[in-house]
């Protein structure tokens, strides 16, 4: 026999059974965004490596080592998307979406990152994310974070998860700070690991993000950015927590949230949970006003979110969060003998055309017995009977499989009103 062939490690297929909770997720997403007026954007997952290099930084766990990148076959450097900002943005610039314009927009699909897979961590995975253009103020600010905490709400963890919010200042007033930041770094340069040493010259900031505990307990003296924050963006910053806390919106400031991407400034947030193990963060964003300009186009001021879905969909399954997830199928439709399956599927496309409830089919004869197994296996809380007497007298019997009622014939004409009453009580 010849040998099977398995997926990519950390790429992982998404089956039958797991592809309802997805769903439900995606369509929660959705739903979501167009009460907020926001417009779907759709780009490639393949790249120009140049794009994300510029956009993401050169010295960040990204770019130094978690991306797909390969030479196609003219030579061209490609790399499979590791996020979507910086794809949105070259779109934006390209198509001229953004310069002068406003625009709320959303994605969703693919992203691609060579990492250690592990639970909430995988080498391919899939973000949703909001990017708004051309709004400077911290009223959009709050508007993305408000989106995001009403997603958690229509999805019941809002109690599961939470906001951490901080400033990174303008440019300038950033990279001031890194100066007193490096001067605290060099004079505990001895206890710092490998990392962190390497980092505290090309990336200092980063360095506040490690996540070893060693150097996490050094920092706890080190300058805080908050202190060196520019006027302009100190007032945002109030501005913004004012705005959180006027829509019933908790936060804590967490000085040491600097993000992994190096286009960030002004307002950085994260949504967390305990209830993950290691791959706490859910969602994660900011403000990127200097991106729009870096890549070209005309300057622009941007902020936006990306949340991971694979560990929204983990952890709805481990909180048991899944009643509302719809069945694939609601009534599963038997028959016996030759006139009654011909009754039967008009019967089933006549509720097709009358309900919106899935009906699926018995195909391929059997026994009842075995009908009423696949009816089960497919979790169906209805079968309907159909046999000889049935067809004759256009009349169906309806079986409740959960227990929930008895047994009962109705005429066919009573059947839509009598299965809606039963599925939408
Ligand atoms: P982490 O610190 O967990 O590596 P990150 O800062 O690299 O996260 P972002 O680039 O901000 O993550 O991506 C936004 C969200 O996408 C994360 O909060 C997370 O939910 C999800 N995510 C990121 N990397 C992965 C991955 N390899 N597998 C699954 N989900 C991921
Ligand atoms: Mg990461």
């Amino acid at each position: 026999m010849a040998k099977t062939i398995q997926a990519i490690r950390g790429m992982n297929d998404c089956l039958p059974e797991q592809s309802g909770i997805w769903q439900y997720v995606e369509n929660i997403l959705r739903s979501t965004v167009a009460q907020y007026g926001y417009q779907e954007i759709r780009m490639p997952i393949v790249e120009s490596t140049e794009l994300f290099k510029r956009s993401i930084g050169e010295v960040t766990d990204i770019v130094e080592k978690e991306m797909y990148t390969f030479d196609d076959r003219n030579g061209d450097s490609l790399t499979l998307r590791p996020e979507g900002t910086a794809s949105a943005v070259r779109a934006g610039n390209q198509h001229g979406l953004i310069y002068n314009q406003q625009q709320r927009l959303w994605y969703m699909g693919p992203m691609f990152r060579h990492e250690r897979p592990q639970k909430g961590r995988y080498r391919q995975f899939h973000q949703f994310g909001v990017e708004t253009y051309g709004l400077a103020g911290p009223d959009i600010d709050a508007e993305v974070i408000s989106l995001s905490a009403r997603l958690w709400r229509k999805l019941g963890i809002a109690d599961k998860v939470t906001l951490e919010i901080n400033s990174l200042g303008s440019n300038a007033a950033r990279a001031e700070y890194k100066t007193l930041l490096v001067e605290f770094l060099e004079a505990h340069k001895a206890q710092l690991d490998e990392d962190s040493q390497r980092r505290m010259y090309t990336n200092p900031l980063r360095v506040l993000d490690s996540k070893n505990p060693e150097v996490q307990a050094i920092l706890s003296d080190a300058p805080k950015l908050q202190d060196h924050l520019d006027e302009a963006s100190a007032a945002h910053f109030s501005q913004l927590c004012e705005r959180l806390a006027q829509l019933g919106i908790s936060y804590r400031v967490n000085p040491k949230l600097v993000r992994g991407l190096d286009y960030y400034n002004a307002t950085v947030f994260e949504w967390v949970t305990d209830t993950l193990g290691a791959q706490g963060t859910i969602c994660a964003g900011g403000r990127y006003d200097g991106l729009v300009e870096q890549l070209g186009g005309k300057a622009a001021p941007a902020v936006g979110f990306a949340l991971g879905l694979e560990r929204l969909v983990l952890m709805l399954t481990e909180l048991g969060l899944t009643d509302d997830v719809p069945a694939a199928v609601d009534v599963y439709v038997t028959a016996l003998g030759e006139d009654a399956v011909l009754y039967a599927q008009t019967t089933a496309e006549m509720l097709r055309d009358t309900t919106d409830l899935r009906v699926q089919m018995h195909c391929g004869g059997g026994n009842m017995k075995k009908q009423l197994k696949r009816a089960d296996s497919a979790q169906a809380r209805v079968a309907l009977l159909i046999g000889g007497t049935e067809a004759s007298d256009q009349q169906v019997t309806i079986k409740y499989l959960g227990g929930d009622a008895d047994q009962t014939t109705v005429a066919l004409a009573q059947l839509s009103s009598t299965l809606n009453a039963f599925f939408n009580p």
